[in-house]
């Protein structure tokens, strides 16, 4: 596992801070995986309400609609569901949802329902950003979910872990709060390995902290730690902290109004990626695959080049142009993901054209786009790849 401090003994002082994502799980709306509880929201709304007082601004992502709306509907169990079920149930329990955090304050709050589709394409992108900043502004609290409705299958942005982080990257927030009903991530499984230690600090989520992660961990929402990590690295890409939090301690949410996480702490990287190359790493779908040679692989993370189709050895998946695929060099011992770019010709295009000249791409197909296969703008390299294995 990359650098990280297990040792530390308390909290971590939060760096300066203005604008944050505070995220809620499912856990900590419906405790009893059904309904929704003030039990654990009123300390957190107490939290908002206080930061928003000190002139910090919040934007809130909650989960548990499909939770809250079990309640009209005794016959599904969770599990037992078919997606256009819940699809269903968390269009009722949105409603009680949304009544039960403005109960708790004396500003407007504002519903926000996106989907993964609204932060892949740039107009809707702008259009999001520009309704939540104006809604900031004029003081509101802007209360996001994913929009179950329509979100099935390619919509869907899966899990509210990672839509918070994508929302954290669209508002430009410093902060990402991810509360949950774990303390933070350990160095295994608390549940099977008593002996366990919180990690205190994390400041890289690489590949191999992902992997330590196991599956969902709670019985109510969708995502367990493998979203959340995804999440922080989500963040930390463009410049963001992240802190996973324990929602059912009182403790750590006094630690949060004093400005000390109590949790773990993901630091945001010292070198921001740009926009362009954040939304290629973090939220384009990987479409396919293409198998470089060597030189080509020296050529891309050596010298910054681009993909030219001598370089391109194979290639699988149906992707079209404009699509993202990944770039990997194969071994003996498999695939190796060099990066992660857009792609500027469809699979089976590059079939024909994989290993020649690029002076050769129009003979062979009788027209040329460009005379590289991603161009060094489209391509990121050592790069966390967090679109991939999101739930649904
Ligand atoms: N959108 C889902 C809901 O509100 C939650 C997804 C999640 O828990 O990650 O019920």
């Amino acid at each position: 596992m990359s650098q990280q401090d297990t040792t530390a003994p308390g909290p971590y002082p939060l760096p300066p801070w203005k604008r944050a994502v505070i995220k809620v799980g499912s856990a900590l709306i419906a405790p009893d995986g059904r309904g929704v509880s003030t039990r654990y929201l009123l300390p957190l709304a107490r939290l908002i309400a206080e930061k928003q007082r000190e002139g910090k601004e919040i934007v809130l992502v909650s989960s548990g609609a499909v939770a809250a709306g079990q309640v009209f509907h005794a016959k599904s169990r969770p599990g037992a569901r078919s997606l256009v079920e819940k699809q269903a149930l968390a269009a009722m329990g949105q409603t009680s949802l949304i009544q039960m955090w403005s109960r708790f304050f004396d500003f407007p709050c504002a519903q926000i329902l996106l989907t993964h589709d609204d932060i892949l394409h740039r107009k809707r992108f702008v259009n999001a950003k520009n309704t939540l900043l104006t809604l900031i502004g004029m003081g509101a609290l802007p209360i996001v979910n994913e929009n179950d409705t329509v979100a099935v299958e390619e919509l869907k942005v899966g899990d509210n872990d990672n839509l918070a982080a994508h929302v954290a990257v669209l508002i430009e927030a410093d902060l990402l709060l991810i509360f949950s009903d774990i303390d933070g991530l350990y160095t295994a499984d608390p549940r099977k390995h008593p002996d366990a230690e919180l990690i205190r600090t994390v400041e890289r989520v690489d590949a191999s902290v992902l992997a330590r992660a196991g599956g969902s961990g709670s019985s109510v929402g969708t995502g367990g730690m493998i979203t959340k990590l995804q999440a922080a690295a989500k963040a930390a890409d463009r410049g963001i902290d992240t802190v996973i939090l324990n929602g059912k301690r009182g403790q750590a949410i006094d630690h949060l109004l004093n400005e000390q996480a109590d949790g773990t702490f993901f630091q945001r990287t010292a070198q921001p990626q740009a926009a362009k190359k954040h939304w290629i790493s973090h939220a384009l779908p990987v479409q396919g695959r293409i198998v470089v040679d060597a030189g080509a692989r020296r050529a891309l993370l050596e010298d910054g080049a681009s993909l030219l189709p001598s370089g391109v050895l194979d290639c699988s998946g149906d992707f079209q142009r404009g699509d993202a695929v990944a770039v990997v060099f194969r071994d003996s011992t498999g695939d190796q993901q060099l990066g992660k770019g857009i792609v500027q010709y469809n699979h089976a295009d590059l079939l024909q054209i994989k290993g020649g000249q690029s002076s050769a791409i129009r003979e062979r197909l009788g027209y040329a786009y460009t005379p590289v296969i991603i161009h060094r703008n489209d391509l990121v390299t050592q790069t966390t790849d967090t679109t991939a294995e999101e739930t649904v």
